[in-house]
């Protein structure tokens, strides 16, 4: 599956699909707006509703113009600083993982 670039700041798809999110009826956007379904939508479009993704506890949905652009600010800070994103995110796995063993040692002690 290929992805496009895009020349605006608004979001990628990429970013859309990477992001944790969902789909609903009703969605509170980070712009402040409620996006709901009409009656009828709700009919015709049962429960895929609108497509949003969470991230730092805040619901961008997917078409509405200042959330796109919004999370296109994640997307470019995650993306401009990838390499210390990288490195952090291997030293706090090797971290874990050393805490996670300390705590599985001393089950063993105790025999549990
Ligand atoms: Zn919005």
């Amino acid at each position: 599956m290929g992805y496009i670039k895009r020349d605006d700041n608004k979001a990628t798809d990429m970013m859309w699909d990477a992001a944790l999110g969902g789909g609903g009826p009703w969605v509170h956007c980070s712009c402040g707006i409620d996006h709901s379904m009409t009656d009828e939508e709700f009919v015709d479009g049962g429960y895929n509703g609108f497509r949003y993704s969470n991230l730092n506890e805040i619901a961008f949905v997917q078409g509405c113009s200042g959330c796109e652009e919004r999370l296109g600010k994640y997307e470019r800070f995650i993306w401009d600083n990838r390499d210390a994103i990288r490195r952090y995110l291997k030293i706090r796995i090797d971290q874990e993982k050393a805490w996670a063993d300390q705590e599985h040692l001393l089950n063993t002690l105790a025999g549990i």
